[in-house]
């Protein structure tokens, strides 16, 4: 591959002709806010799929920034300390809400119904780069965090991923908004379309293993 296979890359998912992804893409609203941070070094990558998730779900931010950069950030300061907002991140442990199994009690006490919408922080990495992120932030490792129930295998084929619960973001998000919609803490516009993100990584996946298999000259 050469320089300029890289410069022609599509502008909206950032991957090389005939490996673009946008006409698989079906963009849509979900009731509650969601910011996407990723770091640095994976914003570039073609392959991650954080993409998959900003330009499927239109009112998802996208913030770049590691660590304290999001303490130093008054942009970010001012969102998560907003107070129509209830922030809370997507991280799995044993002080985190899971929404598969808290009771109905636990969930009201957690997000009670008090006007406040409700604000998700999504890390793009896997749980331990998570881990790293919240660890090094004062203002992300104040914040409730929330989980659910992983029973599936990650279909993240042509990346190892350190244990088999482990998921990719675009696998992540699309499990934690149908974890929501069941417990009835987000709707989804229109209903279902989150499950078409998977789609676009299923897309993904298959057009990466072939690309890597191609025989070289
Ligand atoms: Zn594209």
């Amino acid at each position: 591959m050469t320089d300029d296979t890289f410069r022609i890359s599509c502008p909206n998912c950032a991957r090389i002709p005939g490996l673009c992804l946008c006409s698989l893409l079906i963009p849509f609203e979900i009731e509650v806010r969601m910011a996407l941070l990723v770091h640095p070094r994976e914003y570039s990558k073609t392959t991650g799929t954080a993409r998959i998730v900003a330009k499927s779900i239109r009112n998802c931010a996208i913030i770049r920034g590691y660590g304290q950069d999001f303490d130093r950030d008054s942009r970010f300061r001012t969102m998560v300390q907003d107070p129509t907002l209830r922030w809370v991140v997507l991280y799995p442990g044993s002080d985190s809400l899971n929404l598969t199994e808290a009771s109905d009690k636990c969930l009201l006490q957690a997000f009670p119904q008090d006007g406040k919408k409700l604000g998700i922080l999504l890390i793009d990495g896997t749980w331990s780069s998570a881990k790293r992120m919240i660890r090094t932030s004062v203002l992300l490792s104040s914040l409730p965090k929330i989980s659910f129930s992983v029973n599936f295998l990650s279909q993240f084929r042509f990346k190892k991923q350190p244990r088999p619960n482990c998921l990719s973001t675009v696998e992540a998000t699309t499990h934690l908004i149908e974890s929501l919609a069941l417990r009835g803490l987000c709707s989804v516009d229109p209903p279902g379309a989150h499950w078409k993100m998977l789609h676009v990584f299923d897309a993904l996946v298959e057009t990466q293993l072939k690309f890597m298999q191609r025989p070289r000259a």
